[in-house]
C-alpha cells in the first residue's frame, strides 16, 4: 500500500469506540487521512511510505479539539484573574471591544492558534462577540488558515445593547454570518452571546435560520447564576426554558459552561440531544463554580473539553486543561475515582468532536477519518518519566512541551516543537506589540495597578 507518510514504533493510543492502544503501534497517512492503523511490525511491511517518522518511545493521540475559545483575549492574559464573570466583562472585555482592529484581532488569533498547536489542539472553535466588526472575523479566519489549524468560529449575535458598547443589528449580524459562511463554508456557527444578550424574538430567529439553513448555534449557558436571574427579570422564564421555549434546545447547540444546571434542565438537555463545552479552568478563574458533569456525563450528553479565552484561563492549553478536567470535580465532590486521566482524554477528543457534530471525520485515530494527531515525547523532560501508563501521564505528567509534532488534515505543522507552517518569533513579538497596544489604546492598563508592571 503507498502512502504519504508512515509514524511507526509509536504507542497509538486511538480513542476509538473499542479504546484501542497498541502498544508498539504504526499508523498511516494519505491525502490527509488515516488510511491504516495497527500494529507497526506488520504495517511496515506492507505500506510503501513517502515519509517515515520513527516514534520510537513517543505516544501517538488523537488532536485535542478546543470547543470553546475566544481569541482575542490572547492579548489580555494576565488581566482578568480575582473578578467574578459580570464584574470582570465590565472592567476588562467591555473597555477592550471597541478598541479591537482586525489588525490586533489577527495578531491575537495567531499568537492563539500557534499556541493551541504546541498543546496538542489540531481543531478549536472560537467565539468573538457580535459588537466585532466583520473584518474581526474575516482576520480570525485568515489567522486560523495561515496556520493550519481546523478552525470553526462562531459568529456572535445579539440583538440588546451591552453596557459601554453600541448596540448591534441582529438582521446585520446574521446578513454577516451568511456572508462568512458562504466564503468558508459550514465552518461557520451561530453565538448568540448569551440568552440575556437576546430578545426573545431573537432568540426564536436564530432558532429559525439555524434549522432553515442548517448552521450549528453555540451559546453561553447558566454560566453564574446572573443568567437566571436576569432571564426571570425580563420574561418570567429560566435561562434554559427561554431557550426551550426559542426552539433552540437541540442536537445542533453548544452550550457553553452549564455550571449551574439542575437535574430536570440536564434531563431537558438529554432530551433534545444538547452538546455540553466544559471550561474547568475558566470556571475556576472566574469562581464560577463546578459544573454538574458527572450527571451530565452520566445522562449521555455529549462533552467537549474546552480552555476559553486566555482572559479567564489564562492560556489556549488543553494539556493543562486535561488535569484541571478531572482534579476539579474530583476535589471538589471529594471522589478520587469521579472522573479518570482517560475520561479527561476522551472529552479533549472523540467526545468534544461528537459535541461539535464532526465525529465522523474527527475526534479518533481510526482508517478513514483525517489525519489530526500530536506526537508525545516523555523524554524531554523529568516530569513526564518514566512513562508506565501514557494516558496517565499525559493528564498528570506533562506540560505542553511534552507535545513534539502536531498534525492538521496530514500536514505536519509542527515537528520537534517547531512551528512549520509560520514563522512563531514573529508572531510572538508581533502579539507582544499588540497586547501593549491593546491595552493602552483602551484605558485597562489600569487594571495593572499593584502588579509588577510592564507598561
Ligand atoms: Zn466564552
Amino acid at each position: 500500500m503507498q502512502a504519504d507518510l508512515l509514524i511507526r514504533d509509536a504507542c497509538v493510543v486511538t480513542v476509538n469506540a473499542r479504546r484501542e492502544v497498541w502498544g508498539r503501534g504504526a499508523v498511516a497517512v494519505r491525502d490527509g487521512r488515516f488510511v491504516a492503523v495497527g500494529d507497526s511490525q506488520q504495517l511496515t511491511e506492507v505500506i510503501e511510505a513517502q515519509q517515515v517518522i520513527d516514534a520510537t518511545g513517543k505516544v501517538l493521540f488523537p488532536g485535542m479539539i478546543n470547543t470553546h475559545t475566544h481569541l482575542y483575549q490572547t492579548l489580555l492574559k494576565g488581566l482578568g484573574d480575582g473578578r467574578a464573570l459580570i464584574d470582570w466583562l465590565h472592567v476588562l472585555i467591555h473597555p477592550v471591544l471597541p478598541h479591537l482592529t482586525p489588525e490586533l484581532a489577527y495578531a491575537a488569533a495567531m499568537l492563539g492558534a500557534v499556541e493551541a498547536l504546541h498543546s496538542g489542539t489540531t481543531t478549536l472553535l472560537d467565539y468573538m462577540v457580535a459588537e466585532a466588526t466583520p473584518e474581526v472575523f474575516d482576520a480570525i479566519v485568515q489567522a486560523g488558515e495561515e496556520v493550519g489549524i481546523r478552525l470553526y468560529l462562531g459568529r456572535g449575535l445579539s440583538d440588546l445593547p451591552r453596557e459601554g458598547l453600541h448596540a448591534p443589528s441582529l438582521e446585520e449580524g446574521i446578513r454577516d454570518a451568511q456572508r462568512l459562511r458562504r466564503r468558508y463554508g459550514d465552518r461557520i456557527w451561530l453565538s448568540p452571546g448569551t440568552a440575556w444578550q437576546m430578545s426573545d424574538a431573537a432568540l426564536q430567529r436564530v432558532s429559525e435560520l439555524a434549522r432553515d439553513e442548517g448552521f450549528h448555534v453555540t451559546i453561553h449557558t447558566n454560566e453564574v447564576t446572573y443568567d437566571n436571574l436576569a432571564s426571570l427579570r425580563a420574561s418570567g422564564l429560566t435561562n434554559i426554558e427561554r431557550l426551550e421555549r426559542s426552539g433552540l434546545l437541540g442536537p445542533q447547540l453548544l452550550a457553553v459552561h452549564c455550571v449551574n444546571l439542575s437535574e430536570d434542565e440536564i434531563s431537558a438537555f438529554a432530551r433534545h440531544g444538547v452538546a455540553v463545552s466544559y471550561n474547568p479552568v475558566s470556571n475556576m478563574i472566574l469562581g464560577s463554580g463546578l459544573p454538574p458533569i458527572r450527571r451530565m456525563l452520566r445522562e449521555g450528553l455529549r462533552v467537549g473539553l474546552a480552555t476559553d479565552g486566555a482572559a479567564s484561563n489564562d492560556s489556549q492549553d488543553m494539556v493543562e486543561a486535561l488535569k484541571f478536567a478531572v482534579l476539579f470535580p474530583n476535589g471538589a465532590l471529594r471522589d478520587p475515582a469521579l472522573l479518570s486521566a482517560y475520561d479527561a482524554v476522551q472529552m479533549a477528543t472523540r467526545g468534544a468532536a461528537a459535541a461539535m457534530g464532526i465525529e465522523d471525520e474527527n475526534g479518533s485515530i481510526e482508517e478513514g477519518k483525517r489525519a489530526d494527531c500530536f506526537l508525545f515525547d516523555p523524554a524531554i523532560c523529568a516530569k513526564a518519566i518514566p512513562l508506565l501508563d501514557p494516558v496517565s501521564t499525559l493528564v498528570f505528567s506533562s506540560s505542553l512541551s511534552n507535545i513534539s509534532m502536531t498534525m492538521v488534515d496530514g500536514h505536519i505543522l509542527m515537528l520537534d516543537r517547531k512551528i512549520l507552517s509560520v514563522d512563531e518569533a514573529q508572531i510572538l513579538r508581533e502579539a507582544q506589540a499588540a497586547a501593549e497596544e491593546l491595552v493602552s489604546s483602551s484605558g485597562v492598563a489600569e487594571l495593572m495597578a499593584g502588579r509588577y508592571r510592564l507598561l
